[in-house]
């Protein structure tokens, strides 16, 4: 399927487009995809939590259309490679230590739904796209960012198991952590993600749809990899 033309050399740069549900394991089957085929991987989700970071911090009134314009035009989103990994830095600062606590995972998806914010993420993107053949992983990168992605990937699987996955790898760092807590965190955000106005969190009709409730890491990194090559050969 033609995607992207880059006007100078005329390279045609593909897409892979992975979306779902609130931590059902896209970003670590993404990474391992885009590692594959030596696509450049992009987290969406770290973009939008590196605002939300930020907003906190700064405590931008989400209500004040104006303070939010102001605060994102403040905003310089990245990605770096740290480590052989590609990182989301804000304002030259790696952003990855900060965005992973509770407190912006239970922020995150009220930001996310604001439209000035979207549109900022979505063009920063799209032009990603356009200098390289990139997987990226979030909710709406089939419908909106890349509506003509070569391959579309939705992944799914019910709340309660998604929250007893996302406890094994949390509770060494946070051992007060709940799966009752994470459950919550993840009903909530789903809820806000499929139910905003713009750019709800949905399966785009040409997207594959994987239910990964009995596929461990291994076995759905490679029923996604054979959907791409499927549809890329
Ligand atoms: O992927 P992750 O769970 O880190 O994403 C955090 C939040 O960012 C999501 O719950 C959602 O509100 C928002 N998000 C979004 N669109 C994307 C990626 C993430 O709205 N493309």
């Amino acid at each position: 399927m033609l995607f992207f033309y880059c006007m100078e050399n005329q390279k045609r740069y593909r897409a892979i487009a992975i979306d779902g549900v609130s931590s059902s394991g896209k970003s670590t089957m993404a990474k391992r995809l885009a590692e594959t085929l030596g696509y450049t991987y992009i987290d969406t989700g770290a973009m939008y939590r590196a605002v939300t970071w930020y907003f906190l911090e700064h405590q931008v009134n989400i209500e004040d259309e104006n303070e939010v314009s102001k605060a994102l035009d403040k905003i310089f989103i990245t990605f770096r490679m740290v480590d052989g990994k590609n990182v989301c830095f804000i304002n030259g600062q790696n952003a990855e230590p900060y965005i992973r606590i509770m407190e912006v995972s239970d922020f995150v998806s009220l930001v996310a739904a604001i439209s000035l914010v979207r549109k900022k993420m979505v063009s920063l993107q799209q032009e990603i796209g356009k200098s390289a053949d990139v997987v990226m992983d979030g909710r709406d990168i089939g419908t909106v960012v890349f509506p003509e992605a070569d391959v579309k990937i939705f992944v799914y699987s019910p709340a309660r198991l998604r929250a007893e996955r996302r406890w094994l790898e949390m509770k060494e760092t946070n051992p007060d952590i709940t799966v009752d807590e994470i459950e919550n965190n993840l009903n909530m955000r789903d809820h806000i993600d499929s139910n905003r106005e713009d750019s709800p969190l949905k399966r785009a009709e040409d997207a594959f749809f994987v239910d990964n409730t009995n596929l461990n890491v291994e076995e759905q990194y490679e029923t996604a990899l054979q959907i791409i090559k499927g549809k890329l050969s």
